[in-house]
C-alpha cells in the first residue's frame, strides 16, 4: 500500500501517530506539507511566525532525509492541493493528525468526503491533544465550562488512561520517489525575513524541555510570574508547530519526579497544569466554535468598547506601539513587536490595559496578537483574551481590572525588564521606574529622560479609567 503523510501542526517524528501508523501500515510513503495559500495571504500571521514554521519544517525535512524519505511540499488551496497530490502520487490511503479549528475541521472533513468517495482509505488521529473534547466530560455528559472542574477530571482520565509514547518509526516505509523543488523563503511566502532568538525544530524543543524540566521547572510557581527571568518553558512555539507533543511533555515531567534529587512536586503540576489549561481551550473551541466570532457568554454589565473614530484610532496605535507611558504596557508590546513573544504575565496586563483602560474591543487585540505572535494558536489565544476581557470562560463574578503599575511593581521590582525593551527608561531610578510620569523635572533632564518628549505621559489615567470602566458597567446593568 502506498500511503501519504500530511503534515501541519506535527512537524516532527517522535510520538507522532499518523507517521508511526502510516509507516506501519505501507510500504511506500509519501510525507507533504501544503503551504496554504489563501491563509498566507491574508497575512492573519506574522513573519516570526511564517520563518519559524519554515524553521520547523528544514528541520522536518533534515531529520526524513536521514531516514531517506523525501518531503514534499505544494503550495495551494489545501483542500485541491491534496487532493491533486493525492492522484499524482496514486497513494492509497492518507493519514494526518486532526487539528480542532473550526476552519481546520471544515477543510478536513470536505478532504475526507472527497477521498471516500474516491474509495480512498483516510486515517486520522489524535495527537495535538491528550485529551480530546469528548473525552474529557462531566457527570451529564456536557463539555466543562470551567478549569478547575476540566482539570480534576483530566487528571483523572489521565490516571486512568495514560496515553504511551510512540518512538520514531525505526524502519520508515520507504519513500515515492517524487520531484521535489527548493523549499520557498520566508520572502517567497510574502514575508520579512527577522532573526529567530528561538531555535524551531523539533531538537530544539526536546533540548529545550530538557534543559526546563532539569532546574527552571522547580521554582516554576515563583519564576513564571517575573518576566525579566527565563523561568518559563517557552515551548509554546513548538506546541503550536507540534515540534513536540503534549504527552511527551507531561511524560517527561512526571518523570522528573521518580528520578528523586532536588524536586519540587507543586512547582512541577503547576507547570502541567497550565498544558492542562491548554487543553482546556483547544476544549471550549472544539465545544463552543462561536467563540471565535463573539463572547463565549454575554454576561450583564460589561461596558460597550469606545466606539469607532480618531480617538479610538490614537489610543490602539499607541497601545500597539508601546507608547501609552505606562512602561509595563510599553515593555510588553515592544516584546511582542521586536522578538514576537511576550511574557504570559504581560500579556494579562496588556490586554486588560487595552479592554478595560482604553475600552478597545477585545477582538481587535486578539487580531493584533495573532499577526505578531511566535505562538499564535485560536484557542489559547481566544480563550485567554476573553478570560481577560471578562467575557470567557472565567469563574470570577465582576471584573478583573489589572493595575499596570502594581503589577509592574511587583513582579519586576528593580525594573530589569521594563528597561530591557523601552531603552527611554534605561537611566531612570528603580526609584520611578514604574511611574516615570512621577519624576521631578530636574531629576528628569539629570537622567535624560523627559517626560512628554522622550517618553510618553501616560495616555489615560488608571485610576480615573478603571472608575469610568465600573460606572459604564453599572448604568448598563441597571438599563
Ligand atoms: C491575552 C493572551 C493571549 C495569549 N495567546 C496565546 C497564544 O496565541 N498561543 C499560546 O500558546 N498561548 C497564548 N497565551 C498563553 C500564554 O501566555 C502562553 O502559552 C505562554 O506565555 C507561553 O510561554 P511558555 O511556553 O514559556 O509557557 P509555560 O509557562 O512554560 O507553560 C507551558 C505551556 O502551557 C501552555 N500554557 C501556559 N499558559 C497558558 C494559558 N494561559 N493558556 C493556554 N495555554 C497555556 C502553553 O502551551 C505553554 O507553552 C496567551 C495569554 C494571554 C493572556
Amino acid at each position: 500500500m502506498r500511503g501519504l503523510v500530511w503534515f501541519r501542526r506535527d512537524l516532527r517524528l517522535h510520538d507522532n501517530p499518523a507517521l508511526s501508523a502510516a509507516c506501519k501500515e505501507c510500504k511506500e510513503i509519501v510525507p507533504l506539507f501544503v503551504f496554504d495559500e489563501p491563509l498566507l495571504a491574508s497575512q492573519v500571521f506574522g513573519s516570526v511566525c511564517v520563518g519559524f514554521m519554515l524553521g520547523c519544517l528544514e528541520d522536518l525535512r533534515r531529520s526524513l532525509a536521514e531516514q531517506g524519505v523525501t518531503l514534499v511540499w505544494r503550495m495551494g488551496e489545501p483542500i485541491d492541493t491534496v487532493l491533486r497530490t493525492v492522484q499524482e502520487c496514486a497513494v492509497d490511503a492518507v493519514y494526518w493528525n486532526r487539528d480542532y479549528e473550526p476552519a481546520a475541521v471544515a477543510r478536513d472533513r470536505t478532504v475526507q468526503q472527497r477521498l471516500a468517495q474516491q474509495g480512498r482509505l483516510v486515517r486520522t488521529f489524535k495527537d495535538h491533544v491528550v485529551f480530546e473534547a469528548e473525552e474529557v466530560r462531566g457527570l451529564t455528559g456536557d463539555p466543562f465550562q470551567r478549569y478547575s472542574a476540566y482539570r480534576d477530571r483530566w487528571w483523572t482520565q489521565w490516571r486512568s488512561a495514560a496515553p504511551p509514547l510512540l518512538s520514531v518509526p525505526s524502519s520508515p516505509a520507504a519513500s515515492t520517489a517524487m520531484k521535489v523543488s527548493a523549499w520557498p523563503t520566508v520572502q517567497e511566502l510574502g514575508y520579512e525575513s527577522v532573526p529567530m532568538w528561538i531555535e524551531p525544530g523539533e531538537q530544539a524543543a526536546r533540548a529545550r524541555l530538557q534543559w526546563f524540566l532539569k532546574k527552571p521547572v522547580h521554582s516554576y510557581v515563583s519564576g513564571r510570574n517575573l518576566p525579566a527571568q527565563d523561568g518559563t518553558s517557552k515551548l509554546s512555539p513548538h506546541l503550536r508547530f507540534g515540534t513536540i507533543s503534549t504527552r511527551t511533555m507531561v511524560h517527561a515531567a512526571l518523570q522528573t519526579l521518580s528520578k528523586g534529587g532536588q524536586v519540587s512536586r507543586p512547582d512541577v503540576f503547576t507547570w502541567m497544569d497550565e498544558l492542562v489549561w491548554r487543553e482546556f481551550f483547544q476544549q471550549v473551541l472544539m465545544a463552543f466554535p462561536h467563540v471565535t466570532e463573539g463572547p463565549f457568554k454575554v454576561k450583564p454589565g460589561l461596558p460597550a468598547p469606545r466606539p469607532a473614530g480618531p480617538e479610538r484610532d490614537r489610543l490602539f496605535a499607541a497601545w500597539c506601539e508601546g507608547r501609552t507611558g505606562y512602561p509595563i504596557v510599553d515593555a510588553g508590546m515592544r516584546q511582542l513587536n521586536q522578538t514576537g513573544w511576550m511574557h504570559n504575565r504581560v500579556r494579562m496586563v496588556v490586554a486588560s490595559f487595552l479592554v478595560k483602560d482604553l475600552r478597545i474591543d477585545w477582538q481587535s487585540g486578539e487580531r493584533y496578537f495573532m499577526q505578531h505572535l511566535v505562538d499564535g494558536d485560536v484557542a489559547a489565544n481566544n480563550g485567554n483574551w476573553q478570560w481577560c476581557a471578562s467575557t470567557g470562560t472565567d469563574a470570577m463574578q465582576g471584573y478583573r481590572i489589572f493595575n499596570p503599575t502594581l503589577q509592574s511593581e511587583k513582579f519586576d521590582p528593580d525594573g530589569h525588564y521594563l528597561r530591557s525593551y523601552v531603552p527611554e527608561l534605561t537611566s531612570v531610578p528603580t526609584k520611578w521606574i514604574h511611574e516615570p510620569q512621577l519624576m521631578p523635572q530636574e531629576e528628569q533632564i539629570r537622567v535624560g529622560c523627559r517626560i512628554g518628549s522622550d517618553y510618553p505621559e501616560p495616555i489615560v489615567n488608571h485610576r480615573q479609567a478603571r472608575q469610568e470602566y465600573l460606572d459604564l458597567g453599572k448604568q448598563k446593568v441597571s438599563t
